[in-house]
């Protein structure tokens, strides 16, 4: 079991998660951060990152992978720990001021407050739905690719029609002794280049391209070895396999939060506008997941609630009855934070 020690656990790395790991910083305050996706940057990274974003102050048309980009490098100063690909489960109030984070991994985060940043829930795989098709997951059933050797001259399916399934079908391609992508329709939700790309190899025989949905799969001798695919005209047909890839894309789920026993409005966690705390004194909610009356889920209004919640919390850790506002440009104290040294003259000019 790993364990690690820090300030204030964020769960969830999504615009408002990183850029409260900014905040906690400037008040002196170290982070781990977990997240149930491989990669930072939430829903901005998972389900629009080329898409333009307008209404982030002081950045008039930022593409989302920007605005991620962006706040990671304002974050990094501080050096937090990520702890990507791990779904928090549990959290456990030890005493008013000490919190033990468990995720799905077992790894245990202890620290003094925990800052919940988990946008809609943890994001997951959308499955494959069939009966009992569950049993050949990580071994023949993949809905992630994290070794690509494993699919090395093996005959590969790739079910999906997004940009994963066809980005992953081309790679696969490479070294794959085959590989034959499946999507319920010819239109493809995956950028053009890749999907001309995928048709040119299919003219080459360099790979397959089936429309269609899989109705049942084979197994044999505990192995699966086969698909049955339907055709929108009702026509089944069969293909055989090694290792089967579904990429339909990923969904959020609350999960496991709605058991942390937190006063709940609709599937937001409430928490109170003064310093984002939630019912459980110690644990915070900021961005999409919390809830108070008039309640935006706005990048911006995150990044106003972090800002409060790292007052409150620096407050109660350093056990201060109120922490100064100190400016980012003129206070000493920040940018010893910062790591940025001005002199007194420089100041003052
Ligand atoms: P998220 O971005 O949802 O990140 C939360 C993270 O927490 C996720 O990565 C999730 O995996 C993780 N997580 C959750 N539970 C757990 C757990 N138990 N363990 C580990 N990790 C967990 N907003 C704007 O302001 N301007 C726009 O123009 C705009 N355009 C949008 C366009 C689209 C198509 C969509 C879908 C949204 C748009 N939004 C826009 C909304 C904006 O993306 C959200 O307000 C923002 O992403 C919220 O950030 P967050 O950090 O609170 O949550």
């Amino acid at each position: 079991m790993k364990t690690l020690t820090t300030d204030v656990a964020i769960i969830g790395a999504g615009p408002v998660g990183l850029f409260q790991i900014f905040e906690l910083g400037l008040q002196g305050l170290s982070t781990v951060v977990i997240d149930s996706l491989p990669e930072i940057g939430g829903q901005c990274s998972e389900l629009y990152p080329d898409k333009p974003i307008y209404d982030i102050p002081a950045l008039p048309n930022a593409k989302a992978s920007e605005v991620i980009d962006n706040l990671w490098q304002q974050a990094a100063i501080f050096d937090p720990t990520f702890l990507l690909a791990e779904r928090v489960e549990h959290i456990e109030k030890v005493s008013e001021h000490s919190f033990i984070v468990t995720t799905h991994k077992q790894t245990q985060i202890h620290c003094r407050a925990v800052v919940i940043a988990a946008g809609n829930g943890a994001f997951s795989p959308v499955k494959l739905k069939l009966p009992l098709i569950d049993k050949f997951e990580d071994t023949q059933l993949f809905y992630r690719i994290s070794n690509i050797e494993h699919f090395r001259d093996k005959n590969v399916v790739v079910l999906g029609g997004g940009d994963s399934a066809l980005d992953w079908s081309l790679t696969l391609q490479k070294t794959a002794k085959s590989v034959l992508l499946i999507h319920r329709s010819s239109h493809f939700k995956a950028v053009k280049s890749s999907v001309n790309k995928m048709y040119e190899l299919c003219e080459q025989l360099k790979m397959q391209f089936l429309c269609g949905q899989v109705s049942s799969f084979q197994e044999k001798e505990n192995k699966l070895i086969g698909l049955t695919i339907t055709s929108k005209d009702g026509v089944n047909r069969r293909v055989e396999l090694d290792e089967l890839v579904v990429l339909f894309g990923m969904s959020p789920k609350l999960g496991p939060i709605d058991n942390w026993q937190l006063e709940m409005h609709q599937h937001q966690i409430k928490v109170d506008t003064q310093s984002f705390q939630t019912s459980v004194t110690g644990i915070y909610a900021v961005g999409d997941i919390n809830y108070y009356p008039g309640k935006r889920k706005l990048i911006l209004s995150g990044f106003h609630e972090a800002a409060l919640a790292a007052f409150s919390i620096a407050e109660t850790v350093l056990e201060k009855d109120r922490i100064p506002t100190l400016y980012t440009t003129t206070s000493p104290v920040v940018h010893q934070r910062l790591g940025v040294e001005h002199s007194l003259e420089e100041m003052l000019s």
